[in-house]
């Protein structure tokens, strides 16, 4: 049977009709917010290319996270942007690290806000890599230990889940060993599992200041074009442990977050990042389009897609919205 028995515009004639009949809706449980945290106090400087992002000093990022879970978000993702880097490093896994403190400050402070730690070297190292180099090369074994180290700072700090973004191999398996290995067998790892070498990442570089400063990241995160490989990665790390598979970026890899929502049964996160989020202000800017509703045709597509958990900046935003 088709037209003129069926006609499918029956059912979008009103409002309250579209309502009932909507398949896909955004919720403020499904929104992470990443934060930047940097040194000093009463910081919160504006990034230039991302409007509505700051970073934060310690003292400032626990207010922002006062506010947010206030609003309704549940969990937030922290960066740490330290004042000095060196090879190795040196910063990501100390014990009064950047993050580390921003850990224990917002954990005493925000009471049951879920506070996930990004795990990566990149923001670290004074060659902004995402692992340890050598020649020119970013070596894997010797970073993997140095992730899974900067992972048990995190979890001791008080982390409620750790997220590894670096994309060397084994990083999930060594992790998931040492938070056991130190009584932290229930801390989740939310594995950044399907990261790709993008040109969308532009603007947190500046936020974030872990531009590399020779090469760059395609000998470790993954060729755009690559979609079985896609998921080979995630199903590597499951088996590694990961409670949470993560693909990065978000709308130009929506086919990849279908795929693995067949595929896996378990919880799904995409991180519509940062040029995603630039673009949409960029043009909404110069009136081009409505930027409030863009973004949130973005976000309801990457659930539409798939995803549990979106890692947006729109976040606080959009759940106040939401109400
Ligand atoms: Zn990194």
């Amino acid at each position: 049977m088709s037209y003129p028995v069926q006609r499918l515009r029956r059912l979008r004639g009103s409002d309250t009709l579209r309502r009932m009949v909507r398949e896909t809706r955004l919720h403020r449980d499904d929104l992470i917010l990443p934060l930047f945290v940097v040194e000093g106090s009463g910081v919160r400087e504006p990034v230039a290319s991302m409007p509505g992002v700051s970073r934060f000093s310690v003292d400032q990022v626990v207010d922002e996270a006062k506010r947010v879970y206030d609003v309704g978000v549940p969990a937030v993702i922290l960066f740490g942007i330290p004042e000095a880097k060196d090879a190795r490093g040196t910063g990501a896994d100390a014990a009064d690290g950047i993050v580390q403190r921003a850990v224990g400050a917002i954990k005493s402070e925000v009471e049951g806000l879920c506070v996930i730690t990004d795990v990566c070297l990149c923001e670290y190292t004074d060659h902004g890599h995402c692992g340890i180099v050598e020649g020119e090369r970013i070596v894997n074994d010797p970073s993997v230990q140095r992730i899974a180290s900067s992972a048990l700072s995190h979890a001791r700090a008080g982390a409620d889940m750790v997220a590894p973004s670096d994309m060397m191999d084994g990083r999930v398996a060594a992790i998931r060993e040492v938070l056991d290995g130190h009584d932290f067998s229930d801390v989740p790892i939310l594995a950044y599992a399907a990261k790709f070498a993008s040109a969308y990442y532009g603007p947190f570089r500046d936020a974030a200041e872990s531009t590399p400063q020779f090469g760059d990241r395609r000998a470790y995160q993954m060729d755009p074009p690559n979609r079985r490989e896609a998921l080979r990665e995630m199903r590597l790390d499951l088996e590694e442990g990961a409670d949470v598979l993560m693909v990065k970026p978000a709308l130009p890899y929506l086919d990849i977050l279908a795929d693995a929502r067949r595929e896996f049964d378990v919880p799904l996160a995409a991180y519509h990042v940062s040029g995603e989020y630039a673009m949409i202000h960029a043009a909404a800017e110069r009136g081009w389009i409505d930027g409030e509703r863009a973004m949130e045709e973005a976000l309801v597509s990457i659930k539409r897609a798939g995803a549990d958990w979106i890692l947006t900046y729109a976040a606080a935003d959009l759940a106040a919205k939401l109400g």
